[in-house]
């Protein structure tokens, strides 16, 4: 670390209690968050005639159900008039408290048709029986993790297992449940209206972070709930993690696309401030990923055929290095494979990459 640390970006700033209006009928309470490079998340309120509607209600567990509690009551909204959850992505920060919203007031939950929790495979609800409901808490614990231990898509073993995450999911299991799970009452598709503070938002699937990301907009105030999509000072994780898939082309191609949505007043980001220009921090956030790809042509002339974890420590400061980076250098490694620019060299071992012979 250097000693003249740069001041704190707005993502990481801690929570603030006030909660203000941000847009017409919109309102932003932030809740607390300690995770990599975060410091809260925005809870975003809107009001109908029927009620509330929240977008991402934030973590699982006591803790954050507390917070968006004490929210909820500055901002004058009784849990039993909220009537809906909205959730953008299928990361903890945003989907957690939706679980017990859920299960408290019967709101209904509302994501893009592609969400699902990445605990949610085929393979586990096949083993699903009825003696492992009766683990212990340590037991369904260690269960759990085991589910993220194991290799990367990219080949390495996978160490860190976020054991405090855990913690906060394993809070919201219901009686006879391994694992909590979220189902969306309502899995919107691309372009779908959705009725919210009594006029028509309109769902933007936008993959990249992560392949379920929704951005939602209001064309009669310009309004853009912007998720993790777009953030204001810093970039977002590129999710690698979808086998098959250029998650980086798919990132690219989200961005350009709400930046050429006409007449955005403010964007609504999940973490950070509210910002005008969406189109403006749309291209820098693409431009940032050329002038990376850029740094990845040049370390594939340097390194030849090379893994991922290689290509990482070129590209990553020693003190950002680990699965985030990694994930985010397989990303834009797969690009440029997908461009035809470099080769995946086939092996058993941790996914590798060479020069194009030509
Ligand atoms: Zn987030």
């Amino acid at each position: 670390m250097n000693t003249w640390a740069r001041p704190p970006r707005q993502e990481q700033r801690r929570a603030d209690h006030d909660v203000t209006e941000v847009a017409p009928g919109v309102l932003r309470l932030q809740l607390p968050v300690d995770m990599p490079g975060l410091g809260h998340v925005n809870c975003y309120a809107i009001e109908d005639s029927q009620g509330f509607a929240l977008i991402d209600p934030g973590l699982p567990g006591t803790t954050s159900w507390r917070n968006l509690l004490d929210r909820l009551g500055r901002a004058g909204i009784p849990l039993a008039r909220v009537h809906t959850a909205i959730i953008t992505h299928s990361h903890p920060d945003h989907f957690g408290g939706a679980i017990r919203l859920a299960a408290e007031t019967g709101a209904r939950v509302v994501t893009h048709e592609s969400f699902r929790l990445f605990w949610e495979t085929d393979e586990l609800h096949e083993h699903e029986d009825s003696a492992a409901l009766d683990l212990n808490e340590v037991e369904a614990a260690e269960e759990f993790l085991d589910h993220f231990r194991g290799l990367t898509p990219w080949g390495t073993v996978r160490s860190e297992a976020a054991p405090q995450l855990t913690r906060l999911m394993l809070e919201e299991r219901r009686p006879n449940q391994r694992f909590p799970t979220l189902r969306p009452d309502l899995a919107l598709a691309d372009d779908q209206p959705v009725a919210l503070a009594d006029r028509d938002w309109f769902a933007l699937h936008t993959p990249g972070h992560t392949h379920d990301h929704l951005c939602l907009y209001d064309p009669t105030h310009g309004v853009m709930l912007s998720g993790d999509h777009v953030l204001p000072t810093i970039t977002p994780h590129i999710g690698g993690w979808q086998p098959d898939t250029d998650a980086l082309a798919d990132f690219i191609t989200s961005l350009q696309r709400v930046a050429a949505v006409g007449d955005v007043t403010v964007a609504l980001p999940a973490h950070g401030d509210p910002f005008t220009d969406l189109a403006g921090r749309a291209d820098a956030i693409v431009d940032h990923h050329r002038q990376r790809l850029d740094h990845i042509r040049s370390s594939v002339r340097r390194l030849g055929t090379a893994d991922v974890v290689a290509h990482m420590r070129l590209l990553f400061r020693e003190r950002s290095w680990g699965v985030m980076a990694e994930s985010e250098t397989f990303a834009h490694l797969v690009h440029l494979a997908a461009l035809g620019e470099i080769d995946r060299v086939e092996s058993d071992g941790p996914a590798t990459f060479a020069p194009r012979h030509h």
